[in-house]
């Protein structure tokens, strides 16, 4: 089995349902596939949902981010094959990198059977996706799954639900837990994070 931590997030209505129901929806109908499917998908926890402004700044109305811990004995690929078709349940359209957007699942780390974080496809090529300048990021997206997703140190919508759910987890590449990783955001990056409720 392996330990998959998705970060979810979607800042666009469907059919009257606010982002924090998207996300509450997408998660039922997670569950719910999961059994039917071959293979085991187990929801081990979930973070609250959290209200975030759009990123970049501008681009669309707040997000409702969520951090979910799933137990899987899927592979990353095939996982991420599933959260795709999920999105596309969703409505989401892959138009624009960076656009609002319905639902967008991503996975941010993965760990093994033994607890150990997963590197995939290997240390260099992850090493240079996070190198990456960010004109460049804008216009790039990788074709194949990197993980740890080469954006999670930077991201506070990411690590502040993270931190609920899976504190003292590893970075691979880092060496430093998700507690040390939200540390050491500026301070803007967190700011404005609040409960979707607040
Ligand atoms: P970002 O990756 O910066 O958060 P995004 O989520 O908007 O941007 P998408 O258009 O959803 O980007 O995804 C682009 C591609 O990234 C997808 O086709 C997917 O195959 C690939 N990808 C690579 N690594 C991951 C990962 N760890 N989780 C999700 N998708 C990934
Ligand atoms: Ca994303
Ligand atoms: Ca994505």
């Amino acid at each position: 089995m392996n330990g998959y931590y998705l970060s979810v997030g979607s800042n666009l209505p469907i059919a009257g349902r606010s982002p924090a129901a998207v996300l509450q929806a997408a998660l039922e109908e997670f569950s719910r596939t999961g059994a039917k499917e071959q293979g085991s998908v187990e929801i081990v926890a979930v973070s609250e949902i959290y209200r975030t402004p759009a990123w970049p700044a501008g681009h669309g109305p707040d997000y409702a981010n969520q951090a979910w811990h799933v137990r899987s004995d899927h592979s990353p690929q095939r996982l991420l094959d599933r959260l795709h078709a999920l999105e596309a349940r969703f409505e989401r359209r892959r138009a624009q990198r960076w656009r609002a957007r319905t639902l967008d699942l991503d996975i941010v780390l993965a760990t093994d059977s033994q607890g150990d974080s997963l590197i995939l496809p290997d240390r260099e090529t992850v090493s240079r996706w996070m190198a990456l300048p960010r004109a460049v990021q804008m216009r790039r997206s990788p074709d194949r799954l990197i993980l740890p997703h080469p954006r999670l140190h930077e991201r506070g919508f990411v690590l502040v639900p993270l931190l609920e759910i899976a504190p003292g987890i590893v970075h691979p590449i880092l060496g430093r837990t998700v507690i040390e990783l939200a540390a050491a955001l500026p301070p803007e990056e967190t700011r404005a994070i609040r409960p979707w409720q607040a």
